[in-house]
């Protein structure tokens, strides 16, 4: 499948270490040590299957490049998984708002970088390439779902393919109640290491981005979310 990833990292020694171990496995590598050349290899390179994104950079943060990669509509929703280093929990979760994946925290193991690396690849796969070509309409949304497009009303918004993924899943279930475990095993697969609280910040993210039809993503309070359309007042 030989899938390409974009690694923007400035160390030589880790960088040259994961390039290694990737190629080995039979990815294709590109990389960069600063932001600004991540984004033009992102950007006017051929579109990378995923990024792996160092948090700290010399030139600007990893927040800053995933917020760009995410604001451009070639990149918007190539999967990024960012690499932090521990007591960055914070920096993970504003990680989290502006649109990356997943993360790994240094020092890492080679096995648990593929395992992430795999895990989000393989979503975003079956994302893209869903036999399940639906066009569905709830409420104020549609979704074009082998198109991996969403409108609310007449605007479309885009989403991650995390996001999606996690859209369609509560659609699926919709008006029952999912826990936050239920999400990260469903939705994420891989969940060594990410908190419920992940689910949390992704939900926040995505009602945000859902606008006026954010609400149809209830809290059920100690329990999880529910997806359901809510019953207009009566008048
Ligand atoms: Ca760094």
């Amino acid at each position: 499948m030989n899938e390409t990833i974009l690694l923007i990292e400035d160390e030589p020694d880790l960088l040259r270490t994961v390039v290694y171990n990737l190629e080995k496995e039979g990815f294709t590598t590109r990389s960069a040590g600063t932001g600004a050349g991540g984004l033009e290899l992102a950007l006017q390179g051929p579109l990378p299957d995923l990024v792996l994104l160092d948090l700290m950079l010399p030139d600007m943060s990893g927040i800053e490049v995933c917020r760009r990669l995410r604001s451009d509509p070639r990149t918007a929703t190539v999967p990024v998984v960012m690499v932090t280093a521990r007591g960055e929990e914070v920096d993970r979760v504003v990680g989290f708002e502006v649109g990356a994946d997943d993360y790994v925290v240094k020092p890492f193991s080679i096995r648990e970088l593929l395992l992430r690396v795999r895990a989000v690849l393989r979503r975003s796969v079956t994302d893209s390439t869903s036999s399940d070509d639906r066009r569905l309409c709830f409420g104020r949304l549609r979704i074009d779902s082998a198109a991996h497009r969403v409108w609310v009303d007449e605007d479309e918004i885009v989403l991650t393919a995390l996001e999606f993924r996690l859209l369609l899943t509560f659609i699926d279930r919709k008006d029952r109640v999912q826990s936050r475990e239920q999400l990260l095993d469903d939705v994420w697969g891989v969940h060594a290491g990410i908190t419920t609280r992940t689910v949390d910040v992704h939900i926040k993210r995505l009602r945000t981005k859902l606008g006026k039809a954010g609400h149809y993503v209830g809290t059920v309070r100690g329990v999880g979310y529910r997806f359901s359309l809510p019953t207009e007042p009566a008048i």
